[in-house]
């Protein structure tokens, strides 16, 4: 069996950076707001307890922001409750939250996810906006827009699937009529990996995207793979099932920027 194993994978710059920081940081009594990265291997590797909200953090604790950003406000209640923070929010997140607060009197669209805590993040510095999912929230924008007279900013989650991005912004333009900024804030790492991933599936026979089943980058490498070839989701090498894949003649493996290289090589060594 040939096995093609992508250029772009491991973790990205921005979690490789939280996490090495993290773990030179990082004791039993610090605080994780959110877990670091969607991959229980290196979660189990790190010592602070998660939380998910800032009000369970005591008073005067140390505490881990994560590559995914918070919005200003809870950086505002870190600073009442006297947290010592320790950012690593990664640098184009916070390049995004930099751009959404000098649009204050934009009314602002991000397209991502709703739930994900870097949106979340991001709306948290814009005044007026929403948050567009897929073309079901077009007729809520339509509503929202009626009587706006402000100039309007698109912005995307960094991890969002470009292509996705693209039909969403020209359907987008079809409601406003008027001029609006696109600002491309896509990761560049989130672009090739999605490149790549298109090659991939396209030369092999099957593909095995290794990635934390929480994790939405994966999720969008899994869609886009799987539209165009077989393909199997696992977060490590105990999930690989050897029996369904031993017929395929050309495999290949990419995985999401949150998936360490040690998980990727086990699942390599297991499938060799
Ligand atoms: S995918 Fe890009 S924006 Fe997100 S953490 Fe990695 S480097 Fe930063």
């Amino acid at each position: 069996m040939e096995v093609v194993v992508a250029k772009n994978i491991g973790f990205c710059f921005g979690v490789t950076r939280a996490v090495n920081e993290t773990l030179k940081e990082v004791d039993e009594n610090t605080y994780l707001l959110g877990e670091l990265v969607h991959n229980k291997e290196t979660m189990g590797k790190i010592n602070g307890k998660v939380v998910e909200n800032i009000e369970e953090i005591p008073d005067k604790s140390k505490v881990i922001i994560r590559a995914h950003g918070v919005s200003k406000e809870v950086l505002k209640r870190a600073s009442e409750k006297k947290l010592n923070v320790v950012d690593l929010t990664c640098p184009k997140v916070a390049k995004v939250h930099k751009l959404v607060s000098e649009r204050k009197n934009n009314f602002i669209i991000i397209i991502g996810k709703k739930t994900h805590p870097e949106v979340i993040g991001t709306i948290g510095y814009a005044n007026e906006y929403i948050v567009i999912e897929d073309e079901s929230d077009l007729d809520e924008l339509t509503k929202v827009l009626a009587n706006n007279k402000k100039k309007i900013s698109i912005f995307s989650q960094t991890t969002f699937s470009s292509l996705k991005f693209a039909s969403l912004v020209n359907k987008i333009k079809r409601i406003t009529h008027s001029y609006v900024e696109i600002i491309p804030c896509i990761c560049p790492v989130t672009e090739e990996r999605q490149k790549e991933a298109i090659n991939i599936a396209n030369s092999v026979d099957l593909v095995i995207v290794v990635g934390g089943k929480d994790s939405s980058n994966t999720a969008k490498l899994y869609d886009i793979v799987s539209d165009i070839k077989e393909a199997v989701w696992i977060e490590n090498s105990n999930e690989l099932n050897l029996e369904k894949i031993k017929n395929h003649s050309k495999v290949g493996i990419i995985s999401g920027t949150s998936t360490s290289m040690e998980t990727v090589n086990e699942v390599i060594s297991r499938l060799k």
